[in-house]
């Protein structure tokens, strides 16, 4: 799609005068690019999409630029940690299924949750499902301190082993672990574009499109995936239905035909809740823990993560 009509200035968060810059009067604009790279790059577009998603802290979201081994060895430490007592903080999805994911894993490990509302998991679903999220954490025997907080999480080491820390919470409970997980939700990941698109931006900083998917004023830039303002959780699955979207969009655009809408339709959500486990919805209806555990907990879409990238899956 690059044509030089419009360009995209992309250059280094270091480099100075990153500031909003409009390039041509029509729809060329300045972004900030990864750090890593020290030089200014301008590519030339004829549509642009915005999809860089969003940032959280590890394990959820790997937000360091390392090479591909360094990655995979950082996780594989995190799981070699002999921590007998580990303390999960959040109780959304991730956090959910982390603890569920490792007490299925490790049954002799005590897993504490800590969350500060009452339901599980996330607000979108349904109230059978985030029930019987918390029966099955139950039934696997993690501890959940419910409508919490945990007051010292500064003084606390993340992620790795670290003997006997005291994780305290704001109702007075001390709870002994080894290893800290956080789970603390995630941040939309505007600095490549929050100065150029300043008064396009949600409060959470994702860019505010309209139904087709387009940024707000602009009829060749979209934007998919996390960082994009739909009312709609934050997932890969909703981002894959973005990008169907936006790739017939431009092709429409291309051949005078009518643009697709995207509408957010009933919440399909599942939960793996380790590899035996889980609940979900489709379109909105209850999912049972058989079909969930089929469909998602025994290999976590990998397989068909690497069918969509029309990749082998290694053995
Ligand atoms: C622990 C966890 C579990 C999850 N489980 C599920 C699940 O089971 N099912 C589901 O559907 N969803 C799940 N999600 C959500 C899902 O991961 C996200 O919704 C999805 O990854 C969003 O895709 P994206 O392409 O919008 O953004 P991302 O996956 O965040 O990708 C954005 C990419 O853009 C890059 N980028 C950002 N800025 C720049 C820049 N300036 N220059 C160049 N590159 C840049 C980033 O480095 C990143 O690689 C989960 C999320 C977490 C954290």
């Amino acid at each position: 799609m690059m044509m030089r009509e419009t360009s995209a200035s992309l250059c280094s968060q270091n480099t100075p005068n990153v500031a909003a810059s409009y390039l041509s009067k029509r729809q060329g604009v300045r972004l900030s690019w990864e750090a890593e790279h020290s030089n200014y790059a301008e590519l030339f577009y004829s549509h642009l999409i915005l999809a860089t998603g969003s940032d959280g802290p590890f394990p959820g979201k790997f937000n360091q630029i390392v090479d591909m081994e360094t990655a995979i060895q950082t996780y594989e430490d995190t799981v070699q940690e002999k921590s007998p007592r580990i303390v999960i903080v959040g109780g959304g999805a991730a956090g959910v299924e982390m603890a569920a994911e490792i007490k299925t894993e490790y049954p002799a490990k005590e897993v504490t949750l800590i969350h500060s509302k009452i339901a599980l998991a996330d607000v979108e679903l349904l109230p059978s499902v985030r029930q019987m999220v918390k029966e099955i954490l139950l039934k696997k025997e993690v501890r959940l301190l419910l409508s919490d907080r945990v007051s010292n999480l500064h003084m606390l080491t993340l992620n790795r082993f670290q003997e006997n820390m005291a994780v305290k919470t704001e109702k007075g409970t001390e709870v002994a672990a080894d290893m800290v997980i956080l789970c603390t939700g995630i941040k939309i990941n505007s600095s490549a574009y929050s100065s150029a698109f300043g008064d396009k931006l949600a409060s959470n900083g994702a860019l505010k499109v309209n139904q087709y998917l387009q940024v707000e004023g602009y009829d060749n830039i979209y934007a998919i995936g996390d960082c994009a303002d739909v009312k709609e959780p934050k997932m890969a699955y909703h981002a894959g239905l973005h990008a169907n979207i936006v790739v017939t969009n431009i092709i429409n655009s291309l051949t005078q035909k009518p643009l697709k809408t995207y509408q957010p339709g009933s919440l399909t959500f599942l939960l793996s809740m380790g590899r035996n486990d889980g609940v979900g919805q489709i379109n909105g209806c209850y999912v049972g823990r058989l079909l969930v555990t089929i469909a998602k907990s025994r290999d976590l879409f990998v397989s068909k993560s690497w069918k969509t990238m029309g990749q082998t899956m290694p053995c």
